[in-house]
């Protein structure tokens, strides 16, 4: 092939790739803090500006992959309300809020990332989990047969609301898992990094949340790394290829998302 046509080609590959596709995945990245509100701040180390620069090499990703749609909370230094970023996703109508921060702690030996998500199960009892999402799909069917009766429609209506929560919180543990077992390729995690929190912006959320803590910055070996724009490059990296995980396996555009 002509060289010229071979690199059109890739050109043409490039734009294409570039264009969400139908049903692509809305993923609302959401850079942790900004403006007056820097999050944790050590020596050099700001919380809110690792946090933006995280989001926006991850946008950077996912809109030259139209399996995604990235959408962002906030794009420059801006102070916002959990409560606005929150209406974001949701004004947005976003598949999966994803809220990206970095920890701190008294200990300067803590390390590691943390991966929070809403939920009052221990992850261990997914299975469980499930077969209760089964049951309620189960009493969704009876209920609705009993049609005329008011009581079994609020039945119903609040068993739809329960199921949902329910998917919403199984989706949000799922996306943890996927995203710790994609960074453990590349960088050893404790087992307990997939942890249970009712952070607002997670717990405020309709949608499959997962709030990131990408490592301490009161840990000088991972402050140092966290504000390397190459390090920035590599998680935002690993985060692209976690969703790429989840949505190949676990997303169904169920219509209770
Ligand atoms: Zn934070």
């Amino acid at each position: 092939m002509h060289p010229m046509k071979a690199i059109s080609l890739t050109l043409l590959w490039g734009l294409l790739a570039a264009i969400p596709a139908e049903g692509a995945l809305r993923v609302m990245i959401d850079a942790g803090h900004g403006g007056t509100d820097s999050g944790a701040v050590v020596g050099p180390a700001r919380e809110s500006e690792i946090a933006l620069k995280v989001a926006k090499a991850l946008e950077r990703r996912l809109k030259s992959d139209n399996r995604f749609a990235p959408l962002m909370t906030r794009q420059g230094d801006q102070m916002l309300s959990l409560s606005e970023r929150v209406r974001r996703a949701e004004d947005a109508d976003s598949d999966l809020f994803l809220s990206i921060h970095a920890n701190s702690s008294p200990d300067k030996r803590a390390r590691g990332v943390e991966f929070y998500f809403q939920n009052q199960l221990p992850p261990d009892e997914e299975s469980l989990f499930l077969a209760a999402s089964e049951n309620k799909m189960e009493k969704v069917v009876e209920a609705t047969h009993a049609e005329g009766d008011l009581k079994k429609e609020s039945d119903v209506r609040s068993i739809v609301e329960d199921l949902k929560r329910q998917v919403r919180l199984q989706k949000s543990f799922i996306l943890s898992r996927t995203l710790a077992r994609t960074w453990q390729k590349s960088e050893k995690i404790d087992a307990s990094s997939i942890r249970q929190a009712p952070f607002y912006v997670i717990a405020k959320s309709s949608r499959p949340a997962v709030l990131v803590e990408l490592g301490f910055l009161t840990n000088p070996v991972e402050a140092a790394k966290l504000m390397k724009s190459e390090t920035q490059e590599q998680i935002a990296a690993r985060i692209h290829q976690g969703l790429v995980e989840y949505l190949g396996r676990h997303q169904t555009k169920f219509p209770l998302n």
